[in-house]
């Protein structure tokens, strides 16, 4: 199969993000999966032709997707300048001064010098345990600006924050958040957050691209599955899978997706996105799917300060 590229869109900084990330945290992988698939899951990307690769201190395996970059960099497939890694500050770290650490730690195990985009994982903070702590993410955001400072992130942003969060956070900040990761899926579509975050110039990653159209291991998740009418139709029309046709949406909404695969077929068909889109009419059928159904349960943290309803 032929290298695809992503095209890269330009953050609020002047920086380039390319519009489609490997995702590499493995909420759906199987007991029986070992965790040196991650590596050559990077690999495999970065020969498809990815250039942006998402991990977090919290998925445990910087190291493996170090390794995987690194042997593509050895192999002379890519540049280290070429490649753009996001990674993300975990609960326990949100302390002024355990931000520069924590990132300092990252870029150990990933073997790099530094980061292209350092994200806040939640706005919640907890103790190591993960009990509540209660340290206000305007002071988390210090030790972004700090990270930022120092060259060791190119780029600073926040995920799973909610529009008011976002609005406090750039009325009350020096250097505005480039991105807000949040999960977006059709039976978790996001529109007046995603709204809320383009208008003030912060782009969005989207996470879970697949929602329930793939299998979470979950009964009675909510609709569509990949059989569904609606989606198998545009599927044909494009001669594309569902599964593009999702990220291919996302795309067409000014959205980054974060497709996650350790199959080799899938990490290239995830990619190979650019030579159709879906009209504006199609956008909005998929959008009907909406019913504001997270895929990713964080209800354990209702309690905590700082949840992001
Ligand atoms: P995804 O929506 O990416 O779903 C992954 C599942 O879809 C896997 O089972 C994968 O299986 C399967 N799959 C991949 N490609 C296809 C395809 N083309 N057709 C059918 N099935 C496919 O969910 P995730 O929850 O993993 O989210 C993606 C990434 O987003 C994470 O890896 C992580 O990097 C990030 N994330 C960030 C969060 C945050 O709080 N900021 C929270 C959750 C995720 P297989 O591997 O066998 O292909």
């Amino acid at each position: 199969a032929m290298a695809v590229q992503a095209p890269c869109i330009q953050l609020n900084d002047g920086n380039t993000i390319p519009i489609v990330a490997l995702g590499t945290g493995r909420g759906t992988a199987k007991e029986s999966d070992s965790i040196d698939e991650v590596r050559q899951a990077v690999y495999w990307a970065i020969e498809a032709g990815y250039r942006h690769i998402d991990t977090a201190a919290v998925y445990q395996d910087e190291e493996q997707v170090g390794q995987g970059i690194a042997e593509a960099i050895a192999n002379g497939l890519v540049t280290r300048e070429e490649l753009f890694v996001t990674t993300k500050l975990w609960n326990d770290k949100h302390a002024r001064d355990k931000v520069v650490p924590a990132l300092q730690e990252s870029l150990k195990k990933l073997g790099l010098d530094y980061i292209d985009l350092y994200l806040i994982h939640f706005p919640i903070a907890t103790k190591p345990d993960d009990s509540p702590d209660n340290i206000d993410y305007l002071e988390t955001w210090q030790g972004m600006q700090d990270a930022r400072q120092l060259g060791l992130a190119r780029s600073i942003g926040v995920s799973n924050f909610n529009a008011t969060q976002i609005t406090r956070l750039v009325s009350n900040s020096y250097i505005r958040p480039v991105i807000n990761q949040i999960e977006v899926n059709p039976t978790n579509t996001q529109e007046p957050l995603v709204a809320h975050c383009q208008s003030l110039g912060i782009a969005v990653m989207a996470y879970s691209p697949f929602g329930f159209v793939v299998s979470r291991g979950q009964t009675g998740a909510p609709p569509p599955r990949s059989d569904d009418p609606t989606l198998t139709a545009l599927a044909n029309k494009y001669r594309k899978s569902v599964g593009q046709i999702l990220l291919r949406y996302l795309i067409d909404r000014g959205l980054i997706p974060i497709p996650k695969s350790t199959n080799k077929q899938r990490i290239a068909q995830n990619i190979d996105l650019f030579d159709f889109q879906l009209t504006f009419e199609e956008v909005a059928a998929i959008n009907q799917f909406n019913k504001n159904h997270r895929v990713i349960d964080i209800s354990d943290w209702k309690d905590y300060p700082n949840y992001p309803n």
